[in-house]
């Protein structure tokens, strides 16, 4: 099971339970696999904030980010909400 898979799983229990969405392991991988390949898909707000804790914690081990989840990365750089929000987190996850 690769990262790609083990985000999305994590998302799923918070927001696509929600909608009721029944998509296996390996579509998910595959559909993350062609949104990270995809330059033209960015991700909305709502996506970040489902990524944003496990990027952050991603970045405070060192961990290259801005490969490892480039779309995240990107949107971070254009959206001040979020980047804001990732800010506050990674104080918070610092502090611990
Ligand atoms: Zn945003």
């Amino acid at each position: 099971m690769n990262l790609f898979t083990r985000l999305f799983q994590r998302r799923r229990k918070t927001t696509l339970d929600k909608m009721e969405l029944n998509i296996s392991p390996d579509q998910a991988e595959k559909m993350l696999y062609m949104i990270q390949n995809t330059q033209e898909i960015e991700l909305t707000c709502d996506d970040v904030h489902g990524l944003l804790d496990q990027y952050t914690e991603m970045a405070i081990r060192g961990e290259d980010v801005a490969s490892l989840l480039p779309l995240v990365h990107h949107h971070l750089d254009m959206c001040p909400d979020c980047r804001e929000e990732y800010e506050a987190l990674s104080r918070i996850l610092h502090a611990i």
